[in-house]
């Protein structure tokens, strides 16, 4: 008899916690910290496997080279595979004209970048378009960064309608490569920052008619020895997110 009531008493205390609980999770506190689950939610939601997401203070490093800021801007809802690609492409009105500046630190490698740009300049068919500035009005800043050794670069997708803001180049780590490496290591980040995933890779929405692409530029791990311009297929998936 003791046994059974102490029983009673046990569940009904569990049934009370447990209704606390579930009270507590209805509640919208924000807790420290939500922000950054919700952008690593979104990381898992777009198809990055969990071991491909480092955390990195301030951001999340996924497969290597692509940066989610910790306050990024999520799209809202349940994200579905058009979402994924909406949310992450450039608006109409900045695809036309995405101002790349050189940070000061990067002046040494502005002809790589030049090269780079033109290549997207150059893919026809597209509403795509860069230019290169100088002044104090940009889309997307390139600088210089100590990144460790084995990193090249690190870049942001789109956020918002915009261009992901920064590129981070390795400059002392591909230093020794040659032009051709160095500028792809370049058009390989300004890829990202227009919404390019990896070809190789899991992660990001398929692009319809885009198969395995050993020549695509946008494969990852193959900084200093990928190919150098971008692929057919890298240009149709341009096309294809920026039709004209
Ligand atoms: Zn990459």
């Amino acid at each position: 008899m003791v046994k059974s009531l102490t029983s009673i008493v046990i569940i009904a205390l569990s049934v009370l916690f447990l209704a606390a609980c579930n009270k507590k999770q209805d509640a919208v506190t924000p807790a420290k910290g939500d922000q950054a689950a919700k952008v690593y939610s979104f990381i898992i939601s777009m198809g990055y496997p969990s071991g491909s997401i480092v955390d990195n203070g301030d951001a999340y490093i996924v497969q290597g080279d692509i940066r989610f800021p910790k306050d990024m801007q999520v799209p809202d809802g349940t994200v579905s595979t058009e979402q994924r690609w909406s949310g992450s492409r450039v608006a109409n009105a900045l695809v036309r004209n995405i101002r790349i500046k050189v940070d000061a630190s990067m002046a040494s490698m502005a002809s790589e970048l030049n090269f780079a740009v033109n290549q997207y300049n150059t893919v026809g068919n597209t509403s795509l378009h860069m230019s290169v500035v100088t002044g104090a009005t940009y889309d997307v800043l390139i600088r210089d960064a100590n990144l460790g050794p084995g990193i090249c670069g690190l870049s942001n997708f789109p956020t918002g309608g915009a261009p992901g803001n920064l590129i981070q180049i390795n400059k002392s780590y591909i230093s020794g490569h040659s032009f051709a490496q160095r500028q792809r290591t370049i058009a390989h980040e300004l890829g990202h920052t227009i919404g390019l995933s990896h070809t190789n890779e899991m992660g990001g929405v398929a692009i319809p008619g885009t198969p395995v692409d050993p020549l695509s530029l946008m494969n990852a791990g193959e900084c200093g020895t990928g190919t150098t311009m971008l692929s057919n297929y890298d240009k149709a998936a341009i096309r294809y997110l920026y039709p004209l």
